[in-house]
């Protein structure tokens, strides 16, 4: 069992990318477009879930590998990850030894999501985007109540725009601003699209297309609107101010809010990816016998793990240890 550098699992006869499209049969974790690199590639066989494949916008040509599987006596089992829709971890058998990657993952739920189920395995392939050890994030739902506060407020004399990724965290904070602030916010185009997916497999949604009709009798009034992370920001704000004659908020919700700067009035502490209590959690119930981490802060969260007494180490030095011990 071994995960080389470009993240393609050897198991058996077997060769699996682990989102990466290096091998002839490949896992897509997710739809984020980091993830989605084998769908890309000619002649893969794919193994993601029909929500993945739906938000990315691919089309099978029967090169879908349904699971569960058997693939030259690999057992492929796909489970929750927790992280956007449809984002799944993969499971490996063979010979009776477990392999699990994580893909992105949360152990904790979201107003979309279900938390990851956390795979028990012999060799793990987790994440650690949030690898080091003060990286802790707080309450999702007390989070959510501060928020409403913040539109509520933002509302009686203006209006509110929100910031986050196209794909995941901008449907989150749709149903926020449904269920928590009783509004249906303004989307754009690739956001209203992912909508749509949601709804498509369950995940209510009530938005409203900025472009739209609908849309421009919203703007008369107060409004929110939920838009990509990379527009939202104070100078936007003034232009609005401008075209509008009234005061609009900028909010960013991400899990660097405690460490990067932006330009916004308010950055909130809402993350799809585990923190790192969360990451320690997954691998103490794994009882994995040999963790490899990956994509992110891989070198430390590998050094943090040791120093709980953990068999760790980050995928390039799996390859370096490999190099050196043939
Ligand atoms: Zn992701």
């Amino acid at each position: 069992m071994f995960v080389d550098e470009g993240n393609v699992l050897s198991l058996g006869g077997q060769k699996i990318g682990l989102d990466s499209g290096d091998a002839s049969v490949c896992f897509v974790s997710h739809a984020h477009s980091d993830h989605t690199q084998p769908l890309k590639a000619r002649g893969r066989k794919i193994i993601a879930s029909s929500e993945t494949l739906a938000l990315a916008g691919f089309q099978a040509n029967g090169n879908l590998v349904e699971t569960p599987a058997v693939l030259d006596e690999v057992e492929l089992k796909m489970l929750e990850s927790g992280h956007v829709l449809g984002a799944k971890q993969l499971r490996a058998e063979h010979d009776g030894r477990v392999f699990a990657y994580t893909g992105d993952f949360k152990l904790r739920d979201g107003l979309t999501t279900k938390k990851a189920e956390v795979v028990e395995c012999d060799t793990l392939l987790i994440e650690g985007t949030y690898g080091e050890s003060g990286t802790i994030f707080p309450d999702r739902m007390l989070v959510f109540e501060e928020m409403k506060k913040w539109v509520d407020e933002g509302m009686e004399n203006g209006s509110v725009l929100f910031g986050g990724y196209a794909i995941g965290k901008a449907q989150e904070l749709v149903k926020f601003l449904n269920d928590y602030c009783r509004v249906a916010p303004l989307v754009s185009g690739k956001i209203e699209q992912a909508c749509r997916v949601y709804e498509k497999f369950g995940v209510k949604l009530d938005c409203v297309s900025a472009s739209s009709a609908e849309g421009e009798e919203l703007k008369k009034k107060n409004f929110t609107a939920v838009l990509p992370h990379y527009q939202v920001e104070k100078g936007l704000a003034a232009k609005l101010c401008g075209v509008y004659g009234k005061p609009f908020r900028t909010a960013l919700a991400t899990g660097w809010a405690n460490k990067r700067m932006f330009d916004v009035d308010e950055v909130f502490p809402i993350s799809d990816h585990a923190d790192f209590a969360e990451i320690i959690e997954y691998v103490e119930a794994s009882k994995a016998k040999e963790i490899i981490c990956c994509h992110g802060n891989e070198e430390n969260l590998a050094r943090e793990l040791r120093s709980r007494g953990h068999n760790a180490r980050a995928r390039g030095e799996a390859m370096q240890m490999r190099l050196v011990s043939l």
